[in-house]
């Protein structure tokens, strides 16, 4: 059916590449291009290796900070769309690219300013004039959580409810990579949204707490009982933009005692920080150089063990009446390994963006503009995931594990 150019070759990356090599007859040819291309040629290999009889991933060097060098990929290899899986910072440069050569463009995390620990979407949301008048499409956050949860919501409200009113997004690692430390996603990025202050939506406005300090226990189906930290998470802002009935919206994610006293040490000594500093006469930043030290994403899959868990409560009303429903996934670290050789973070994340282009190459999904994915017709994505790998269950009237609802 098409061509589609992959940028970003770490965790996110291989399950990509993986997953569109899988359903070969949408995406016929790819590329996976990225700063080293010492790692896609790595990926598509192993690719090679599980699909010997498909066309070989195509593999390029890119910069993808910047224009010029991503147009003239984008001419050469000639794509009906771009798959971001790099990193945040170059979401920008990548939609000013897929504009100016007239390709179609999706993500799986929104736009932030190297130099301020920030996400939020006015930056993407401010190309959607753009998008419209160029026929074409971008699709933001469409990976797990920005993705599949603001699609869960999206069905739940087309499905479940007249009006949603409060929503609660829980998000469960209950694996266990065998390391001292190290972070499911790129580190800076990671470090960067955990130590920033928690944000939750309540009666019209954004709340803003000192990271961390809101947290109790949650129950996730299959690994039991777990802290859960109240995080801003990206999506909370297109979701109560786009559900307005929506009263409160948080979003809870769990961290171990082990992974919070190493985060705690690492800010105490200032190594999280992302100011530059002189060492040795050069500029580095800290965050910078303890992410080149720590342990790579897409290097964690082999011995982990245990599994994800995320979904969404909902309360609101259907038929005049209150109705509370819970929707989730989970998903086994070594299963994602058995698939793509990545660990279950990264599975969860490829296996919906790559979905979503699927839907957009086969124009299931198609509008010129910028759009957040909960603004998309749910169901034919809800058909399909759980057979690329992230099936999903339902409960009515089910019991919430908070005290405020
Ligand atoms: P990794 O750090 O494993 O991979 C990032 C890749 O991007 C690396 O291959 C890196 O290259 C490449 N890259 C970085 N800068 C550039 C550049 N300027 N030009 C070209 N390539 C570049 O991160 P992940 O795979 O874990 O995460 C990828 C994305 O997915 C991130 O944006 C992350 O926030 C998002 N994500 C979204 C989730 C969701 O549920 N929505 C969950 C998890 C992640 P190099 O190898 O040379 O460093």
């Amino acid at each position: 059916m098409g061509r589609v150019l992959i940028i970003g070759a770490g965790g996110v990356g291989t399950v990509v590449a993986f997953k569109c090599a899988e359903v070969n007859e949408v995406f016929t040819d790819i590329m996976l291009a990225s700063r080293t291309k010492a790692k896609c040629d790595k990926i598509a290999a192993d690719v090679a290796a599980k699909y010997p009889d498909r066309p070989k991933i195509q593999t390029a060097k890119v910069d993808a900070d910047n224009v010029p060098e991503l147009v003239e990929l984008i001419r050469s290899f000639k794509p009906a769309m771009v798959i971001n899986v790099a990193l945040p910072y170059q979401d920008l440069t990548i939609m000013d690219a897929c504009l100016e050569t007239g390709v179609h463009y999706l993500d799986t995390a929104n736009y932030e300013p190297k130099d301020v620990a920030k996400f939020e979407y006015k930056w993407q949301w401010a190309y959607k004039e753009k998008f419209e008048k160029a026929g074409l499409m971008a699709l933001l956050g469409c990976g797990f959580d920005p993705g599949q949860t603001q699609i869960y919501t999206a069905h739940a409200a087309k499905h479940h409810f007249d009006e949603i009113h409060y929503l609660d997004i829980v998000d469960c690692n209950g694996g266990d990579h065998g390391k001292a430390f190290a972070t499911n996603f790129n580190p800076e990025i990671n470090i960067r949204e955990i130590t920033s202050k928690g944000k939750y939506w309540e009666n019209g406005e954004w709340h803003e707490i000192d990271a961390m300090s809101i947290h109790q226990p949650i129950t996730y189906h299959n690994i039991g009982e777990r802290e859960s930290y109240l995080l801003y998470h990206e999506e909370l802002e297109s979701l109560v933009k786009n559900f307005p009935s929506i009263k409160r919206a948080r979003f809870w994610m769990t961290f171990g005692q082990e992974y919070l006293t190493h985060l705690r040490v690492m800010q105490n000594i200032g190594i999280t920080s992302i100011k530059p500093v002189k060492f040795q006469g050069q500029e580095i930043v800290p965050l910078e150089f303890l992410k080149a030290i720590l342990p790579e994403p897409g290097s964690l899959g082999e011995n982990y063990v245990g599994e994800t868990s995320i979904g969404c409560y909902i309360k609101g009303i259907k038929d005049g009446k209150d109705k509370t429903y819970f929707i989730w996934n989970n998903c086994k670290h070594q299963d994602a390994y058995d698939d793509t050789l990545s660990q279950g973070v990264s599975y969860t994340t490829g296996v919906p963006a790559m979905l979503g282009a699927k839907l957009m190459m086969q124009g299931i999904w198609k509008k010129a503009g910028v759009y957040n994915v909960e603004e998309m017709n749910p169901d034919p994505f809800m058909a399909e995931v759980g057979m690329y790998g992230l099936p999903w269950n339902e409960i009515e009237n089910v019991e919430v594990p908070f005290s405020d609802y």
